[in-house]
């Protein structure tokens, strides 16, 4: 694969395929700017290398049509701050108007298009789309590491076209350290992984047991594993159609001695809510009309104490209904104990991303990845065709 620093941009027009994709408000004003934030090195690269910078993203899932409110105008504005430099907006992604902008372009200058999904070539990699993408720029840089799970034209088909494909600082950091600590990391390797359901993370789940020498499972889905030991978990969240599976992968863990950590106590509640009234019970006796929301403090003790002599550390997933004062207290402390456990840590995932912020201990973690479903994905030990896409174009030129 080419990287953004091997490609020379001087006087050229280069297409950043970014991910602008921002809350908003009701009002349309973007609410947090965090993964405009995210791009800004490319960006400044690229301008500081004297070339012409093209922007792409999508925003939200408009379908093939416009949508007023999914439009990225905004982003300009707050990028022109960023940056502290003019950004002109063009309000379509392809076609003539959008080439006569870019020709007319100098160095130095630079453009925002509209939201690519506003048309439905994007998102079905249609290879016309990209071709009419990649008549717009001379190279093309794919900084988008949340989407690269996802074949769109716009980081897929634009690379058959575009006559120099790479990969941004963004997007080279976030495969770089996932190698680091997949690939071929220092151990013992540990991962954590809580959320809500043991389906929605089983191929996680399953790949990481080949990988790992310790497994911690927290929030709602070790509720399934914890039954699969013979627990009564009352009203917790629990998949009984998933038991057998989490059977299998106990056994497994047996097999290649990979340890698994459950939680011993927890915190439970008559329901999920602010004034719900809280208990802090064994694993093993969670009364019948309870629900566990959160790990409780000898868990966090022992998961804590796990922490303690490895060297490299995975994170998705809170260990509670963190969202809830009452059951966010397990989460932070994870957070903090990861922070401070001098490992090589990586985290991914909108909750535990928030969770490390709200905690205040963001700059104690290696590495904070800007993927969801895209960091989920890579945990599976799945290919990501954006990725692939730039390793065949970077062999060709
Ligand atoms: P996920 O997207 O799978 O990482 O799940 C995140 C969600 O899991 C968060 O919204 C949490 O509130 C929820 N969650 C975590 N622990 C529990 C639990 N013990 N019971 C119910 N929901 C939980």
């Amino acid at each position: 694969m080419k990287y953004i620093d091997q490609v020379d941009m001087k006087g050229k027009k280069v297409l950043i395929r970014v991910d602008f994709n921002v809350p908003v408000n009701e009002s349309g004003a973007i609410t947090d700017d965090t993964r405009i934030r995210a791009h800004v090195r490319t960006i400044r690269y690229c301008l500081d290398a004297d070339a012409k910078v093209i922007l792409a993203s999508h925003m939200g899932r408009p379908k093939g049509q416009r949508v007023d409110k999914l439009s990225l105008k905004p982003v300009a504005e707050v990028l022109s701050k960023l940056l502290q430099k003019e950004v002109t907006f063009i309000d379509d992604c392809i076609g003539d108007n959008v080439e006569k902008t870019v020709a007319a372009m100098k160095t130095g200058d630079v453009v925002l298009l509209e939201n690519l999904r506003f048309h439905i070539g994007d998102e079905k990699n249609d290879v016309d789309f990209g071709k009419a993408l990649a008549k717009l720029c001379d190279v093309y840089i794919d900084d988008a590491f949340a989407v690269s799970h996802r074949k769109a034209a716009s980081n897929v088909a634009i690379t058959q076209f575009a006559p120099v494909s790479a990969a941004g600082f963004l997007l080279k950091d976030e495969i770089e350290y996932f190698n680091k600590a997949m690939s071929n990391p220092a151990r013992p390797l540990v991962a954590i992984i809580g959320g809500a359901k043991v389906s929605d993370k089983i191929g996680v789940l399953e790949n990481l047991i080949d990988k790992v020498d310790k497994l911690i499972i927290g929030g709602g889905m070790a509720f399934t594993f914890l039954r699969a030991l013979g627990n009564e978990v009352g009203k917790s969240l629990c998949e009984y159609e998933m038991v057998d599976k989490a059977k299998e992968i106990m056994n497994k863990a047996k097999i290649k001695n990979v340890i698994i950590y459950l939680p011993l106590d927890c915190v439970t509640a008559d329901k999920a809510a602010l004034d719900a009234q809280i208990k802090v019970t064994r694993v093993d006796e969670i009364p019948k009309d309870s629900m566990g929301l959160d790990i409780g403090p000898a868990t966090i003790s022992i998961f804590a104490g796990a922490l303690k002599d490895v060297k490299t550390i995975v994170w998705n997933g809170p260990m509670g209904m963190f969202e809830l004062g009452p059951f966010s207290a397990g989460t932070f402390a994870m957070a903090k104990a990861v922070a401070e456990s001098g490992a090589l840590s990586i985290i991914g995932g909108g909750d535990t991303n928030s969770a490390v912020r709200i905690a205040g201990v963001s700059a104690k973690i290696s590495y904070i990845s800007t993927g969801g479903g895209a960091f989920l994905e890579l945990l599976e030990g799945k290919t990501m065709p954006a990725v692939e896409a730039l390793e065949i174009s970077g062999g060709k030129s």
